[in-house]
């Protein structure tokens, strides 16, 4: 859990944008919070003080917001960085996951070499909404070998029940939203 400082912080940095990208959605913008030095260098600092609390070896960041938060988390605790992108855009040997969306589905996919046995992961993401996203990117994660150590999100949109969702994936795992 986040200082009420750091949380009120972060809070007053995101913004809401009404039926986006569709009639309904109440959009979080991060970009207002990337913008700001000293809001976007304290939640890297949490980030990473949260993979360092937890032992984490490696940072899996999820295309695409979660890139910008898990890159330089992982560089400051002076860890790797892993991307778990969207299908067809890593050019390795790659695990594939598919997940159920609103309307259709989606596949995510990992480079198969990304982790050893050891490896201790934290997944990334900046909005955990209905939680679909981050249940994928923990089974496929989970597929390489690795084990998952953490789950962190910037923002969790309780009403929408992804901690209730994930909860039978993550077990004792903790999920820290910031
Ligand atoms: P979900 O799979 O429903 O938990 O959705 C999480 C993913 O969708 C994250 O990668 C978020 O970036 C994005 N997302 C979902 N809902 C929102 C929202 N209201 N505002 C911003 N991003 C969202």
């Amino acid at each position: 859990a986040a200082s009420s400082e750091l949380r009120d912080l972060l809070l007053s940095r995101i913004r809401d944008v009404a039926d986006y990208p569709q009639p309904g959605v109440m959009f979080k913008d991060i970009t207002p919070l990337l913008a700001d030095p000293v809001a976007f260098n304290a939640l890297v600092d949490a980030l990473a003080g949260l993979c360092t609390r937890h032992a984490a070896t490696k940072i899996v960041g999820l295309e695409a917001r979660g890139f910008i938060l898990a890159a330089p988390a992982a560089a400051r605790a002076r860890l790797g960085f892993v991307p778990v992108r969207k299908a067809g855009k890593l050019p390795g040997p790659t695990l594939a996951q598919g997940y159920a969306l609103e309307y259709g589905t989606a596949e995510i996919e990992v480079h198969a070499d990304a982790f050893g046995p050891g490896d201790r992961v934290i997944v990334i993401d900046d909005v955990l909404a209905t939680g679909g996203t981050a249940e994928a990117a923990l089974d496929l994660v989970g597929r390489t070998g690795a084990s998952v150590v953490g789950v962190a999100v910037l923002l969790e949109l309780e009403a929408l029940g992804g901690r209730e969702r994930l909860a039978p994936v993550l077990k004792d795992v903790p999920l820290d939203a910031l």
